[in-house]
């Protein structure tokens, strides 16, 4: 059995003002053929699933392209038109296939398209045919649309947040690929799009309402002729029609089994839609907090949720570091946080490592990520930003490039490390000990992101707040101007029916 592994996988924020064009995937991770393999066969990402089951399953798996890069602003019409061509062109003349694999992410915006994977997932189905199965598996942050549905044979999405079981989700949709190519299976999904969202600050999986939410997926999961369910959350920093959370089950040939169980899982989810808001604390709350916390030798971490860098933050807002500023947060590794900075990181370099320097850090992209902000302090460490995860992380990544990276004590105590590739986040420690840092050894560290660094700083932090900071990925929705969103939708329209 030959089965074609393809995908651009891209969560498109389409309030950051800086579009995502050709090179931020050239850049990033632009896989073709067996690149693909040298990059995945061992990864935590979906790609490596699809490898892992390729051995399981016996089937010959011919990775043909995957781009990827973080999430960043709407995909350029240029770098949707060369990549999906480049894509769908090694499809044609490698055919014919027994299936296809697609690893898209759900949460694509191009110029030309608001449902990027829809298209992508159009065109295989133009190329390969009604008669070949396409099993396509995103994100848990997918906006599944109707289009996506049926121009593949099942869909299948992870079902933790942080992120880590995307090999597994890429096995079982492995799996039901092979039992439909075999004709052991006959797929059939029903989508319910739900008329609200869960706020960011909802989303993680393992406590709260979004917990019993995966729990109910969890039950339906296990019933007889189920071959899959998804929650997706939604990613709501898309305004596209399709924003927002929807159910989807697959079940094996019952098409009205399918329906009534995304309908019973949109309904009780519906019933919580009051606890999946926005409730986290001020920016000057959640620095006292911190301050305030008992000095038990732990942490207290704060998540910067304005500048979210997994949801498209710029990765250098400074709005935290000048309230902890304005309320004297200082003294021996008082604060340790990172800016994505690439001009000051070559003033530190050109200074060298234990150069006394002053500088203005942060802030440089735009004006929702505060003031830069003058710091004074020593350069103590300079890296190259790359490193290895082994471990899992939010997404499955394992190898890291922050591009050169510095670490500057400045005289508050604070230590920054500023670097030059934007868009990965705080989802490792190996970013600070790869540069001789130990964050567990602050009394309080900064996140850039709200959900993906728990894996990370769960495990080190006495606690976490979630900060209510403005930005680019604010939690406080009523920050954004939505033009192309459904209307109504919950909590936007709080009178909202759902019938
Ligand atoms: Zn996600």
């Amino acid at each position: 059995m030959r089965i074609a592994a393809l995908g651009i996988f891209h969560e498109t924020n389409t309030f950051q003002s800086v579009k995502t064009d050709y090179d931020s995937f050239a850049n990033f991770e632009f896989l073709r053929g067996s690149e693909i393999a040298d990059r995945h066969a061992n990864s935590k990402f979906t790609l490596g699933g699809y490898f892992q089951a390729a051995q399981k399953f016996e089937f010959d798996l011919v990775p043909l392209l995957f781009a990827f890069t973080g999430p960043t602003g709407t995909v350029t019409k240029d770098a949707f038109d060369r990549i999906s061509e480049e894509m769908i062109d090694l499809l044609k003349k490698n055919g014919p296939w027994d299936g296809v694999l697609l690893a898209q992410h759900g949460g694509g915006v191009t110029e030309e398209y608001p449902d990027m994977d829809g298209e992508v997932s159009r065109r295989v189905r133009e190329i390969v045919g009604a008669d070949t199965p396409v099993v396509m598996t995103l994100d848990l942050h997918c906006n599944i649309t109707q289009n996506q549905v049926e121009n593949t044979d099942a869909i299948v999405a992870f079902r933790t947040n942080p992120h880590l079981d995307a090999v597994e989700r890429a096995i079982e949709a492995s799996d039901i690929l092979i039992k439909t190519i075999q004709g052991e299976v006959r797929p059939v999904q029903h989508l319910v799009q739900v008329p609200m969202m869960i706020n960011i600050v909802k989303q993680p999986t393992s406590f709260g309402p979004m917990k019993e939410i995966m729990d109910d997926v969890e039950k339906v999961l296990d019933k007889t002729g189920v071959l899959s369910v998804t929650c997706g959350q939604g990613f709501p920093y898309a305004d596209v029609d399709q924003m927002g959370v929807s159910f989807l089950v697959v079940t094996d040939g019952d098409a009205a089994f399918a329906e009534e169980q995304a309908n019973w899982l949109a309904r009780r989810a519906w019933d919580r839609r009051a606890d999946l808001q926005n409730d986290s604390p001020s920016v000057e709350e959640s620095i006292s907090r911190a301050m305030n916390a008992s000095a038990d030798g732990k942490p207290t971490v704060i998540m910067d949720v304005g500048d979210n860098v997994g949801g498209g933050g710029t990765a250098d807002s400074t709005h935290l570091l000048a309230e902890a500023n304005r309320q004297g947060l200082s003294g021996e590794k008082s604060l340790l946080l990172s800016l994505f900075d690439p001009s000051n990181v070559q003033s530190c370099i050109s200074a060298g490592v234990g150069s006394a320097i002053t500088l203005k850090v942060g802030a440089g992209t735009d004006n929702l990520h505060g003031e830069p902000i003058e710091v004074t302090g020593y350069v103590r460490a300079i890296t190259d930003g790359k490193f290895e995860e082994p471990k899992p992380t939010h997404g499955g990544l394992r190898f890291f490039d922050y591009g050169p990276s510095v670490a500057l004590d400045t005289e508050d105590g604070h230590t920054i490390l500023l670097h030059t590739v934007r868009g990965i986040g705080n989802m490792s420690r190996e970013q600070y000990y790869s540069i001789g840092i130990l964050p567990e050894n602050y009394r309080v560290v900064i996140c850039k992101g709200t959900v993906s660094p728990r894996a990370a700083y769960e495990p080190i932090a006495r606690e976490i707040i979630v900060a209510d900071s403005p930005g680019v990925t604010s939690a406080n929705m009523s920050s954004f101007s939505y033009k192309k969103r459904r209307i109504p939708l919950y909590p936007f329209e709080p009178e909202t029916t759902f019938d």
